[in-house]
């Protein structure tokens, strides 16, 4: 006979006392599309609201191939021999088409994976990069009510997860490779907006020389950038993350700007601004798919799509129709 699910107090209890098994049961509710499911994990994660908040949000980018497992192995591992708890989420909206979830390959974090300081999650599916992004944003008030102190959260540099995940994070790493020729070429300026740290990963062997000269490429644009809200001047940095080389000093370097923005209240007006957003992101999402999810909604909405299709309608009053059909 299968044992009974645990309540929500029960959950939340084990979670507090730092129960992985519990941890990893209301990541399940949180991502789960049942709405009995949904009305569980809201429960649990109201509970372990006041046990949440006190930890440092780590968001890392990078391009495919850049080296970020690799990276997130070497760097998981020094912050718990610093006797660090890392959590380590993703963020991958692809992940549920293409299978290729990344986190799902953790032959790269083979450490990590077995060490008990650390709690690796790989991204939640879901067809939207909203619906992908709020799993993950409930998933870390989770993971640090169950006493993880840092919080690590990936994702692909491509399209527009390293806004979702900048948004939910205190600190944004961004990961690159020296290359030949323009260094700054096909990089998004959003992206290096974003960062506040640039790490030039892979800085080894043959390209110790080149990385040296990307260094001082990145630093040199990067201060043609507007200052930044949080007044910190973004680093750039050489590391490599096989030969462990250059990970404490990207430590450091935290530790450096969580100082800099606590003494600047920074920190914590950004965490702030960061539920602000949240709370109207939810709402947007919620709306969204309430509406989408409609049987009816979705018969017409197939209607409407043929009625374009023909050009029997312009796209303005087929929305009109749809929209006024809800109410
Ligand atoms: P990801 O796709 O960004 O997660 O990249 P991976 O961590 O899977 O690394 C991609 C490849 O780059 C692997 O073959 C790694 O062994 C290699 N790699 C990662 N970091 C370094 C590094 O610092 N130096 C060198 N030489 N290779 C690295």
């Amino acid at each position: 006979k299968r044992k009974a699910q645990p309540s929500s107090t029960e959950l939340v209890a084990q979670i507090i006392k730092g129960n992985i098994t519990a941890l990893s049961r209301a990541i399940t509710l949180v991502e789960s599309s049942n709405i009995n499911h949904s009305k569980k994990a809201n429960d649990v994660i109201k509970q372990c609201l006041p046990y949440a908040n006190s930890s440092v949000r780590i968001g890392i980018t990078g391009v495919p191939g850049v080296g970020k497992s690799t990276f997130i192995e070497a760097f998981g591992t020094h912050l718990t021999n610093l006797g660090k708890k890392v959590a380590v989420l993703a963020v991958d909206p692809s992940s549920s088409l293409s299978k290729g979830s990344i986190l799902g390959d953790k032959t790269r974090m083979e450490d990590l994976v077995k060490n008990k300081n650390a709690f690796i999650r790989p991204s939640p599916s879901g067809d939207s990069l909203g619906g992908v992004a709020r799993k993950t944003r409930e998933t870390i008030i989770l993971c640090e009510a169950a006493g993880f102190d840092t919080i690590v959260i990936e994702t692909v540099g491509v399209g527009q997860s390293e806004t979702a995940v900048h948004s939910m994070v205190d600190f944004f790493l961004l990961l690159k490779l020296a290359g030949a020729g323009d260094e700054l070429q096909g990089i998004k300026r959003g992206i290096i907006e974003m960062a506040d740290a640039i790490a030039i990963n892979k800085a080894d062997g043959d390209n110790l020389k080149s990385a040296k000269l990307a260094k001082v490429e990145f630093n040199r644009a990067l201060h043609l950038y507007p200052q930044k809200a949080s007044n910190w001047q973004p680093k750039v940095t050489l590391c490599s993350a096989l030969k462990n080389k250059g990970i404490s000093e990207i430590w450091q370097l935290i530790e450096n700007y969580i100082e800099h923005t606590k003494n600047n209240s920074f920190f914590n007006i950004n965490r702030t601004e960061q539920n602000k957003f949240w709370l109207l992101q939810t709402i947007e999402e919620r709306l969204k798919s309430d509406f989408f999810n409609q049987s009816q909604i979705k018969k017409e909405l197939k209607s409407q799509l043929q009625l374009i299709e023909a050009g029997k309608i312009t796209p303005f009053a087929a929305a009109e129709y749809l929209l006024n059909l809800k109410n």
